[in-house]
C-alpha cells in the first residue's frame, strides 16, 4: 500500500529545481530508480529545443519563429535501463544536447513566454500519467505547484564548476574553468530574472545543499522525507 503523502493528484510527483551543476539530474535519477518511477529531467527538453534552433540556423529573436519551432518539434526522453536517451524529431541527441554551444544558448530560448508555454504543457501531460521525479528550473511552483514532495537542490557556484568541468572533461572537452564559471553564472542569472517560470525557491520546497555532501547524501535525505510521508 502506498504511504506517500497525497494531495490532488492520483500520481506520485516529486518536484526538484536548482541551478546548474547542483546534482538534480543525478539526484532525480536515483531516486526515480529507487522509487521505480519516471524520471524527467526537463533542462534536456530546453536542450534539444535549443539543438534544433542552432542547426535549423534560426534566427533566435525574431518573434514566433521559436514559439513554430517548439510546436513543430517532437522531443522524447526514453530510458533504456543504460540511463536516458534524448531525442529530437526522432534522432538520438543525447549527447549534442550537452556540447558547450547549446549549453551557452539554452537559458536564451527557455526566456521564450511561449517556448516555455509549449514545454510545461508537454511536462504536465506527462505528470498526469505516471508518478514521476521531474527537475528544472520551474517545476515547484509552475509545472507542478501541487506536487506532493518539493525540492531545491544548490551548492556554491565554485563547487558547481567543478562539477560541469569534470563533467566535460569526461566528455572529451577541453575546459577553461574561469570562463565555464563565468557562463554557469550568467546562465543562472538569466534563468533567476526571466518573467515567466524564473528559478527560485519557494516557500515549500526543501532546500539541500549539495556543496559539501555527495549525490548519494542527498539522495539518501530525499528518499528520508518521502519515505516518512
Ligand atoms: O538542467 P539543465 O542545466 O540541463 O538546464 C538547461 C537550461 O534549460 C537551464 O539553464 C534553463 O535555461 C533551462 N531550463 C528551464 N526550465 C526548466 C529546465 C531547464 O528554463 N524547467
Amino acid at each position: 500500500m502506498r504511504t506517500f503523502k497525497q494531495t490532488g493528484f492520483n500520481t506520485l510527483k516529486i518536484a526538484i529545481d536548482g541551478p546548474a551543476g547542483a546534482g538534480k539530474s543525478t539526484v532525480a535519477r536515483r531516486i526515480a530508480e529507487e522509487l521505480g518511477i519516471l524520471y524527467i529531467d526537463t533542462g534536456a527538453m530546453y536542450r534539444a529545443l535549443t539543438w534544433k534552433a542552432l542547426q535549423s540556423k534560426i534566427n533566435l529573436s525574431a518573434p514566433g519563429e521559436l514559439h513554430q519551432l517548439a510546436r513543430a518539434t517532437v522531443i522524447d526522453l526514453q530510458d533504456n535501463g543504460h540511463g536516458m536517451r534524448v531525442y529530437c524529431d526522432g534522432q538520438d541527441v543525447t549527447t549534442q544536447i550537452r556540447s558547450p554551444e547549446v549549453s551557452r544558448m539554452v537559458s536564451v530560448v527557455a526566456a521564450d513566454d511561449n517556448v516555455r508555454q509549449v514545454m510545461v504543457d508537454k511536462q504536465r501531460a506527462i505528470a498526469l500519467r505516471s508518478d514521476v521525479v521531474m527537475d528544472g528550473r520551474d517545476i515547484t511552483h509552475c509545472v507542478l505547484p501541487d506536487a506532493e514532495y518539493k525540492f531545491f537542490l544548490t551548492a556554491s557556484l565554485d563547487v558547481r564548476t567543478m562539477r560541469r568541468g569534470q563533467e566535460l572533461q569526461s566528455q572529451g572537452y577541453e575546459v577553461d574553468l574561469a570562463r565555464l564559471k563565468q557562463e554557469i553564472s550568467e546562465r543562472d542569472q538569466r534563468d533567476m530574472n526571466r518573467k515567466v517560470g524564473p528559478l527560485m525557491i519557494t516557500p515549500d520546497a526543501v532546500v539541500i545543499d549539495t556543496s559539501d555532501i555527495d549525490c548519494e547524501g542527498a539522495v539518501r535525505k530525499v528518499l528520508g522525507i518521502v519515505r516518512e510521508g
